[in-house]
């Protein structure tokens, strides 16, 4: 029945920003303070207090603006959205609805038919609300959250998939994290997604009647919100009934959405502009300053370790999954032409186990990288020597003071697996006769006799010649 039909897509992200204090006062962003703590009554919007907007809050979308491809609007202005709702004491929410401070952007991402640009309509900066504490009898507010500064990110419809919606998301939050702009921490709220969805037959010149499923806050169950209402629309339509334009929840434990209410238009808001802020006025010299300070993104830099590095398209995602292991691994890269080895050796000795505050230099990694590289070590030295602190040496001074060469010369190999055989003549004949893991054995008695420094490689090969 499904393929019978279409979904159309559209993301609305919303990123809590990493600003100290919140956008229109001085309170603390700080979470997991105790309730009603950190407000004042600027963010609880009692009568008589007026609004300053944070400076950091404009910089920060402006960076997120530009790393998406915006135009940024020299001049744009904050308006009033109105509605109510116990978790928002003023009556109102300050965003921004005719002017945003950025539109028209777009990100790539890959999917299965290939590499997709989807557009990026508008990011307007406004303020969180606070939140609804639901007890027994009774539901409490927490106004900590009021006013803690948010961009909204609202993507075109161009997302055709679960799948497409998924890696949107992942590459929207990884730019989010390289720009700095937030730590969309998803379990304490700071990436939250909204996901507008309709479904019409190929055909079909409009797009359906969408619902919108709020509050989202991980990327799985973004996934399966969709993919439970594309069935849910579908079989409507195929009933031939239609669709009703409604505002709905995702409910994590049964992966259904349900009805929460029928789905307002920006008419029910009443917006206008906010008379207690003026315009938001910025000038091309202030957009580039920041553009300037925008490093390579996560995209751009996975080609380039797949292009220029050779690493394979899912050792350079884990290395751009995290800003620093990144800039880390093209220090390192810069210091060697093992960049593979050094790929290989963050991947499976540093990343997984290792304290970032507490690493080698990526100029001794990538030592240690060219002495593996170049057969001047083996694996086994390499993993000890990236567990030492080095001060005025390199490793590569390290292992000719504590002689860890490798041992790469035959006849000294022929004669660590002569000892080795002489000691324990058992190990011959099961090599002889064939025996699963012989060959293993004589290896690493001789690795062991030789203090880990002999070439496991070579040695395989001479014992399959010496013993055969
Ligand atoms: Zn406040
Ligand atoms: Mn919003």
């Amino acid at each position: 029945m499904t393929d019978k039909y279409i979904m159309t897509v559209g993301l609305e992200v919303h990123v809590e920003l990493k600003t100290a204090t919140k956008i229109f006062c001085s309170c603390p962003t700080s979470y997991g303070e105790k309730p009603n703590t950190v407000c004042c009554p600027i963010c609880m919007g009692l009568p008589g207090t007026l609004p300053t907007l944070n400076r950091r809050v404009v910089e920060y979308a402006v960076k997120a603006g530009i790393a998406t491809n915006c135009e940024i609007s020299e001049l744009s202005r904050n308006d009033r959205k109105n509605y109510f709702y116990p978790d928002l004491p003023k009556g109102y929410q300050i965003s921004q609805y005719e002017i945003p401070l950025c539109r028209d952007g777009y990100i790539e991402i890959d999917s299965k038919d290939g590499k997709r640009r989807i557009r990026i309509q508008r990011i307007h900066i406004e303020e969180d609300a606070g939140k609804l504490i639901h007890e027994d009898k009774a539901t409490l507010i927490d106004c900590n959250r009021c006013g803690v500064p948010l961009i909204e990110i609202v993507s075109m419809p161009d997302i055709r998939s679960s799948e497409e919606a998924k890696s949107y998301l992942k590459e929207l939050r990884s730019i989010m994290l390289y720009i700095g702009v937030s730590d969309c921490k998803m379990n304490e709220g700071s990436l939250r997604c909204d996901v507008n969805i309709s479904v019409k037959r190929p055909d079909d010149v409009k797009d359906g009647i969408r619902c919108e499923i709020k509050n989202i806050n991980s990327f799985s169950f973004a996934a399966k919100a969709i993919e439970y209402e594309f069935l849910r629309q579908c079989r409507v339509l195929e009933n031939g009934g239609a669709v009703i334009p409604e505002t709905r929840g995702y409910d994590e434990k049964s992966g259904k959405t349900f009805c929460m209410r029928s789905k307002e238009s920006a008419d029910d808001y009443r917006y206008f502009p906010e008379p207690d802020l003026g315009v938001i006025e910025i000038d091309r010299e202030y957009i580039d300053g920041i553009r300037e300070t925008i490093p390579e993104l996560p995209r751009s830099r996975r080609a380039r370790y797949v292009s220029e590095y050779g690493l394979s398209a899912s050792e350079a995602e884990l290395i751009c999954g995290d800003r620093e292991w990144s800039d880390y691994f093209d220090k390192a890269a810069n210091a060697t032409k093992y960049r593979k080895t050094a790929a290989n050796l963050m991947i499976s000795e540093l990343i997984p186990t290792t304290q970032k505050n507490d690493i080698i230099s990526p100029e001794c990694m990538a030592d240690v990288a060219t002495l593996l590289g170049s057969e001047k070590i083996n694996s086994s030295v390499s993993k000890k020597l990236l567990k030492r602190k080095y001060f005025e040496e390199m490793p590569s001074d390290v292992v000719v003071s504590e002689g860890l060469e490798q041992i790469n010369d035959r006849d000294h190999l022929a004669e660590l697996i002569k000892k080795a055989v002489e000691k324990n003549p058992r190990m011959a004949e099961d090599v002889k006769s064939g025996k699963r893991n012989s060959e293993k054995a004589v290896v690493g008695a001789c690795m062991a006799s030789s203090g880990g420094r002999a070439n496991p490689k070579l040695l395989s090969e001479l014992i399959i010649e010496l013993l055969h």
